[in-house]
């Protein structure tokens, strides 16, 4: 051993005999003290939730060309009015925990892509796609719970046509420079009807139905609910903003 590689030794030894005599208090950390947020029941939502659809109305939506949105409410639930066209919040949000439920028919009709499609589009451009995946073929990147094009779901966890289904989401949006390049990539975590499906899967760009997906710079946008053509329904919309590093 040289001198100087005996003396790192002994100095490890002493730090290692310092950690162990220090109090546990040395590693408590009291600040900050995280907010209060008071849990819903079931899937209600907490309390600091941005309430999107509570079963009553669509004054938290609108089409894409600013007109009120006319899909259909009743029964708690809101569902897809076929070729009106997709319906986007009116608030403009970033990093979120996203809560949604969503119902395809029970009367199976169609097969593949053409059976209880719709989709949630975070930030308008990145989709967790929503289909009828009960027994119902289609290309894997395709079925619920994907990414669309960009991820396979980690399991099948659908549940029957016609019976409610959620999704549980945690998404952090790309971050881009000043230039528009882009710094880092959307991440995205789901859970569909509680079960682990995307597992911070780094998103490769806006969903597209053809060729690659490429970013474009954007800052906060509104999430947004695809019309398919397909009579889909939806419940219980909640979110929660993220700070980043929250
Ligand atoms: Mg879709």
């Amino acid at each position: 051993m040289t001198r100087i590689a005996g003396i790192a030794t002994v100095l490890s030894m002493l730090t290692a005999v310092a950690a162990a005599d220090a109090p546990p208090e040395a590693t408590e950390v009291w600040e900050p003290v995280p907010a209060i947020v008071t849990p819903g029941e079931g899937a209600a939502p907490p309390s600091d939730a941005i309430v999107l659809f509570d079963g009553k109305n669509l004054d938290a939506w609108q089409h894409e060309n600013g007109s009120a949105a006319n899909w259909k409410v009743a029964d708690g639930a809101v569902t897809v009015a076929p070729g009106s066209g997709d319906i986007y919040t009116r608030q403009r949000f970033g990093d979120v925990q996203l809560h949604v439920e969503w119902r395809t028919p029970a009367v199976v009709e169609g097969h593949g892509q053409e059976r209880g499609n719709s989709g949630v589009y975070l930030q308008s451009r990145y989709e967790v796609q929503v289909l009828d995946s009960y027994d119902n073929a289609t290309y894997s990147n395709g079925q619920a719970g994907a990414v669309y094009k960009q991820s396979i779901p980690l399991v099948n966890a659908s549940r029957a046509p016609g019976e409610w289904q959620s999704y549980d989401i945690v998404f952090r949006a790309p971050r881009f420079g000043a230039d528009g390049a882009l710094q880092a990539p959307a991440v995205i975590t789901v859970f569909q009807n509680g079960v682990l499906v995307q597992d911070h899967f780094e998103i490769l760009g806006a969903t597209t139905n053809v060729g690659e997906p490429v970013y474009q710079a954007h800052g906060p946008l509104p999430l947004m609910l695809q019309d398919h053509h397909d009579p889909v329904s939806y419940r219980n919309i909640w979110l929660r903003e993220l700070k980043r590093g929250t």
